[in-house]
């Protein structure tokens, strides 16, 4: 189905509803697999830059994947083509189900996850609009024809611009809206490692950067800092083929075994603080615990890094315990991007108070946004903690 058809044909839309309301019963009984765990694993060890998939079902959220991009969107939501307004798909699913008493359909499922369905069976579907204002509704995934989302695709090449390496998995790159961010990566001489059963666009002589990626499946990769991580990833799959259900024509991928390494973080390559440092010389020193914000706004620069590498530990333990939350459940689907010191008061070595007014920038899902804040920070025992927000 392209996005020309689907909008343009109110008979596509049928059809596409009427075998994806059938086919979404196993979409929804899916599980994550040993792939999407290995890849939830390396990100809680610390090891990832950042997640981009190319997959729309949302497994790797569902293995406890949390920094996840999903570059062509989700079959969890939808979006209304009119007031742009995301629901969630269940909720769709409810509608068209009270919508379309005693239909009942069932046909193959193909790996896309819909049904096919006859003529007959899709002319008795009856499609429903946005609850909210009756405009067409589409699933909030990228379609054949349309574009992904520029900031989207921006957040994309800022997370593979501060990688130290590009580990590619399961993806043939056949088509531009991924093989550009391994192509970008052979720009920045950042080493790239494909894991995928059969030829890739990425491989070396098919790239517009020949020579950088290491052509990998059945060859031992060259390059030594991804030994590591393909370990881990080898370990954590207990080997094997594993299966991998997704869009396309990537069937499955082979972790397969490679010299020992000794395994590296992968923390960013500059801090999400803005300072231009690296991250493990920045904030990465507090995170650590080895070193203490001498300054308030050091320390406000510190908790924004680890809203960015998701370190919710160092965000509780350096909140006043007046104004500490008992946990913090940090949004998965936004990712802090940018921050601005907007100005400071006190704060300074010699200081036990201190603000600083800051804007934050932020994407969700691929849209940008702000937050402004002026915070209070105290000195408790010798060293600083964020007191909450001041009024007005
Ligand atoms: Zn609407
Ligand atoms: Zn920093």
């Amino acid at each position: 189905m392209t996005y020309q058809r689907f909008v343009g044909s109110a008979g596509a839309r049928r059809r596409y509803w009427a075998r994806s309301h059938v086919g979404w019963r196993q979409i929804g009984e899916a599980r994550p697999n040993a792939g999407h765990r290995a890849v939830a694993e390396l990100e809680r060890r610390g090891l990832l830059a950042g997640i981009v998939t190319q997959n729309v079902d949302g497994l790797h959220q569902a293995a406890g994947a949390r920094g996840v991009i999903e570059l062509h969107g989700g079959l969890d939501r939808v979006v209304c083509l009119s007031c742009r307004e995301r629901t969630p798909r269940a909720e769709l699913e409810r509608r068209l189900r009270e919508a379309n008493p005693g239909w009942e359909a069932s046909g193959q499922i193909n790996p896309d996850g819909d049904a096919v369905l006859t003529d007959e069976q899709v002319a008795g579907f009856r499609v429903v609009g946005c609850a909210g204002c009756d405009g067409v509704l589409k699933p909030d995934v990228v379609f054949f024809g349309e574009n992904v989302p520029r900031p989207r695709v921006d957040e994309c090449f800022a997370v593979v611009g501060g990688a130290r390496a590009l580990l590619v998995l399961g993806s043939s790159l056949a088509i531009k809206s991924g093989l550009q961010f391994v192509t970008k990566a052979a720009a920045l001489g950042i080493p790239i490692a494909i894991v995928n059963q059969g030829p890739t666009g990425g491989d070396a002589g098919r790239h517009a950067h020949p020579g950088r990626p290491a052509r990998s499946h059945a060859d031992r990769p060259r390059l030594p800092a991804l030994t590591g991580l393909l370990n881990t990833i080898s370990r954590a799959a207990a080997q094997g083929v594993w299966g991998w259900r997704s869009k396309g024509a990537v069937q499955g991928w082979r972790a397969h075994r490679c010299g020992r390494g000794r395994m590296g973080r992968m923390p960013p390559r500059t801090c999400p603080c803005g300072l231009p440092a690296p991250y493990r010389d920045c904030c990465g020193r507090f995170h650590r615990g080895e070193a203490a914000p001498a300054t308030a706004e050091q320390l406000m620069r510190s908790r924004f890094s680890a809203f960015g590498v998701g370190d919710e530990a160092y965000l509780l333990r350096t909140w006043h315990p007046s104004a500490r939350p008992p946990r913090l459940d940090l949004d998965r689907r936004v990712r802090w991007v940018r921050l601005e010191v907007l100005e400071s008061t006190g704060g300074s070595v010699v200081h036990t108070e201190g603000t600083v007014r800051f804007r934050a920038h932020y994407l969700e899902r691929g849209e940008a946004g702000e937050m402004e804040e002026h915070s209070r920070f105290v000195r408790l025992d010798g060293r600083w903690v964020y007191a909450g927000a001041l009024n007005g």
